[in-house]
Formats: structure tokens, C-alpha cells, sequence
């Protein structure tokens, strides 16, 4: 059996979305598959625009709840053909209204939780799911509609949810143990739900975790995660014309590439399906034939010293010096506790006893609440001057060139230096990387896009893979 996603940006349009159904049917000729899909592309964001419309107590968000109702109707009027529309067309429109509604409660009352929100965005891939499944049936194939929520179990860390996998692979099971060769399961991606039964979402670009969770729990042939590029490349093909395609890459770095920006897979796709070496495609919806990237335990062969070039942006830096010793470590617990309360990930961590300081990179999104309550409940260290010092930087991105090997460094490290030498970028910060073989800087900058096309023209040149399989 393999699993299907289709990424938002395979079903942008009506046009891509017939070319998904067209995919679809050709796998299903093969074999049994299932399908994970997301939220026609731009419709996460255009909820999530609504929901702080709302919140914020802005009509505005009517207009978006409008502009979300015209694309599905479009998409509805143009796909599922043969006057077959009817039924489907009551399920849009009840998911359209519970937006409305919910979206309204919000407006009312002027604020919103995470809950709310996730319950909203969800939507998203309820509404592209009874498109495809209506599509799918209009053509005379047998599909069915799988509620995730159902299935994946959850935490209550809304937005950011951690799935329950005793719970949800015994669940998973139960619920695709029926399913005959011949019925295609069409399930929403990115969605869970927790044990109050609360919708939860799993964070951006979820849906490919959706499938890979799937796949994991029935034990898969392999998954596939189709979307708009060749497969993972050297650099995002959005800032490097040219970037090369990685025909194989091992779980690991697939995953530390998306950690660290790659934003083609979902950073914690790989853990369901690592242990049981299921193979995960990614393959472009718009150039089929393309063999794309495979990512599985092996080390791909690489033909330049580096795999790949990525950044985080709009990170911020939050220091604390000056710390009395006694108190440091409850000092750093208190900072962990509430970075874990906003959902805010600590990108790298400094913590010096000798320098009696902590530093710790994170994401700048909602950072000024967090900052805020920080400062309440340091209070009394800082009224004390048990810590002396508390600042904190925005705009920084972080720029990491994926390695390969770990014996030529200084060789690599000289490269890189050299290059970032030349764009005369002032403020840099080199971090150490992981089994020293990522290189990572800090840059108090916004726009790394130079500083990206440069590393790969030095490392890559006019090569045409980054490796071979
Ligand atoms: P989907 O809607 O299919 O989930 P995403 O937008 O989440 O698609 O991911 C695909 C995008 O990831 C590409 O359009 C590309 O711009 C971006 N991307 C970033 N880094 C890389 C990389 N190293 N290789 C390939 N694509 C990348
Ligand atoms: N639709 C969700 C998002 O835009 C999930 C996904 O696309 O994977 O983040
Ligand atoms: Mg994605």
C-alpha cells in the first residue's frame, strides 16, 4: 500500500487539482493507496488572516470568509461535473458556515484561543477532502471520506499538537482494517484531536506528518509527498534558480534540513516511518515522470562536500547575563517553562555557568507576549539584581550549510568564510553545529537570499546533482 499527499500547492487551481485526480487514478491502477490531502494553497493562510481579522475586531475578515467561499465554489463548479454537485455542494457550503460562525463568536467577544483558531484552520482540508472524494466518485471510482480526527490523538498544545502514537496507530489500524483494495480513503492532513475531543492542528506544512503517521501505523510500502519542485534540492529553488535535485538523502539530515528551513518536508515527517524504513518520495505534481528525491536509512553518494543550503529568518535572540550562581539554573528552567507555554522551539541554547549567562535562539512570532511574561515572573531576580541583564535582538536569521562528511572541515569551514567575507555582512556569529558537520551562522539580517545564492554557486558551481542514488 502506498500513501498519498498532495501539498496545497499541487492543488492550487482546478487545473492541478484534475492533475491530482489524474495521479490518483493512475497509483490506484497499481496498487492500494490512501490519500492525504491539504488545504487548496493559500486557504491555511486565508484562515488564519480571518481568525486575527476577527479577533482583533476587524470586518475585515467578512471579505476573506468571502474570498475563501468564491474559490471553493469555483473549484466546486468547475471539478465535480455531470450535475453530480448537489450533495457536495451542501457539505461545502456547511463547512463554509461553520468558518462563518465560528469566526463570528470571535468577532463578539473580541479575542481568541488557540483552540478556536485550530478548530477554524482545520477546515481547510475538510473543504479540499470533499472536493477530492466528491471528484473521485464523479469518475466512478469508490472513495471515502477519513475524519483525522478520529484517529490522530493528540496533546492539547493547540496549533503545534504532539501525537499520542500508542493511541493513534491502534486507532489508524482499527479504522483501515476495512478498507478493500478498491475504495480510495481520502483523509485530511495537518488535523488531530485531543482526548477532550478538541480539534488540534500539527503545525504549518502538518499534513505531510499526516502521511507519514498513517503510513507508519499500516506499515506502508512507501509515501509519497507531492508537490511543486523536482524533489529536495540544494537550496529552495524560490531563491536558487538553480538549485540541484538530492536524488537520495537519509531520514536524518532529510529531517535537519527541514528543521532548519527547508520548508519542502514537514521537519518530523521522518519519525514515524524511520524505524520501519519506509520509504518517503518527494515527487513533483507538475513534472510526473520525474524520479524526484527518495528518502530513506541509506547515505546518499554525494558529489560536492555539502548537502544543502538552508535559513531560518525572523528569529530572535533572547540574553539574560549577569545571573547569580546559585540561582542559574532556576533561572534557565523558568526561561524553558514559559518558551514551552508560548510553543516557542529553542533553535540553539547557550547556557554558561562560567559567563554566568543564558542565551537562546528562537522563533520572533509571538515573542513579545512571551517577553512580557518572562519579565513578570523574573521579577524579583531582576528588582535583586540576581540577574543584572536581560535583552533581546530581533530580525536574526540563521543560515546552515548542511555537510556530508566530517573530515574536511577546515577545508569547507574556509570556503564558507571566504565567501561570506565578500558580501562584507557585518555582524555574524558562526554556532557550532551538530556531529560537526553543519556549518551555522547567525546574521542580524532579514534577507539571506544573497548570502544563499553565493554559498551555492562557491559549492556547487555548475554541477547537476548534489548527488546520485
Ligand atoms: P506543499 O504545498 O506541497 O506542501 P510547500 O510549499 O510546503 O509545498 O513546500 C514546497 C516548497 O518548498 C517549494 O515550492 C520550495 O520553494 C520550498 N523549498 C524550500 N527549501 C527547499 C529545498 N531545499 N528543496 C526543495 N524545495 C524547497
Ligand atoms: N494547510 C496546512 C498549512 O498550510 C497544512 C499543510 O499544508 O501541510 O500549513
Ligand atoms: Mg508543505
Amino acid at each position: 500500500m502506498k500513501v498519498l499527499k498532495f501539498g496545497g500547492t499541487s492543488v492550487g487551481t482546478v487545473e492541478s487539482f484534475s492533475n491530482v485526480v489524474e495521479i490518483i487514478l493512475s497509483k490506484f491502477k497499481e496498487d492500494q493507496v490512501c490519500v492525504v490531502i491539504s488545504a487548496i494553497g493559500g486557504i491555511t493562510d486565508k484562515l488564519i488572516s480571518a481568525v486575527e481579522f476577527a479577533s482583533a475586531k476587524n470586518p475585515k475578515y467578512l471579505e476573506v470568509i468571502n474570498e475563501i467561499e468564491q474559490i471553493h465554489y469555483k473549484f466546486l463548479k468547475e471539478l465535480v461535473l455531470n450535475g453530480k454537485t448537489n450533495h457536495t455542494e451542501e457539505q461545502i457550503t456547511a463547512l463554509l458556515s461553520s468558518i462563518e460562525d465560528k469566526l463570528k463568536g470571535i468577532y463578539l467577544i473580541e479575542e481568541t484561543t488557540h483552540r478556536q483558531s485550530d478548530a477554524i484552520i482545520s477546515i481547510g482540508e475538510q473543504l479540499s477532502k470533499t472536493l477530492l472524494v466528491a471528484v473521485l466518485n464523479a469518475r466512478g471510482i469508490k472513495s471515502t471520506n477519513f475524519e483525522a480526527a478520529e484517529f490522530i490523538k493528540t496533546n492539547s498544545h493547540y496549533s503545534n499538537a504532539e501525537v499520542n502514537f500508542d493511541i493513534t496507530n491502534k486507532l489508524i489500524r482499527e479504522k483501515f482494517r476495512k478498507t478493500d483494495r478498491y475504495t480510495i480513503p481520502v483523509v485530511n492532513g495537518f488535523t488531530g484531536s485531543d482526548t477532550y475531543g478538541y480539534v488540534t492542528t500539527l503545525g504549518r506544512s502538518g499534513s505531510d506528518y499526516t502521511a507519514t503517521i498513517i503510513a507508519g501505523a499500516l506499515s506502508a510500502d512507501s509515501v509519497e509527498i507531492w508537490t511543486d519542485v523536482d524533489g529536495i534540492l540544494s537550496a529552495d529553488p524560490r531563491i536558487v534558480g538553480e538549485a540541484k535535485i538530492i536524488k537520495e538523502i537519509n531520514y536524518n539530515d532529510a529531517a535537519e534540513l527541514a528543521f532548519l528551513g527547508a520548508k519542502v518536508i514537514f521537519p518530523k515527517a521522518m519519525e514515524p516511518v524511520k524505524a520501519k524504513r519506509i520509504p518517503i518520495l518527494v515527487l513533483n505534481t507538475f513534472n510526473t515522470n520525474f524520479e524526484g528525491t527518495v528518502i530513506n536509512e541509506k547515505l546518499g553518494k554525494f558529489t560536492s562536500e555539502i548537502i544543502s543550503i538552508t535559513s531560518l529568518n525572523n528569529l530572535s535572540m533572547v540574553s539574560l547575563g549577569d545571573i547569580t550562581e546559585e540561582i542559574n539554573y532556576s533561572v534557565l528552567t523558568k526561561v524553558i517553562n514559559k518558551l514551552n507555554k508560548h510553543y516557542l522551539p529553542i533553535i540553539s541554547l547557550n547556557h554558561s555557568l562560567a559567563n554566568r549567562a543564558i542565551s537562546i535562539l528562537t522563533y520572533s512570532k509571538r515573542i513579545s507576549e512571551f517577553i512580557e511574561e518572562l519579565r513578570e515572573e523574573l521579577k524579583l531576580e531582576l528588582e535583586h539584581h540576581d540577574v543584572k541583564k536581560f535583552s533581546i535582538v530581533n530580525n536574526i536569521s540563521l543560515v546552515t550549510i548542511i555537510g556530508n562528511k566530517t573530515d574536511n572541515q577546515p577545508e569547507t569551514f574556509k570556503k564558507i568564510s571566504d565567501t561570506v567575507e565578500r558580501l562584507e555582512i557585518s555582524s555574524l556569529t558562526y554556532l557550532n553545529g551538530t556531529e560537526g558537520k553543519n556549518y551555522s551562522f547567525l546574521m542580524d539580517k532579514t534577507d539571506t537570499k544573497d548570502v544563499i545564492q553565493a554559498l551555492h554557486e562557491t559549492f556547487f558551481g555548475d554541477s547537476l546533482t548534489a548527488n546520485v542514488a
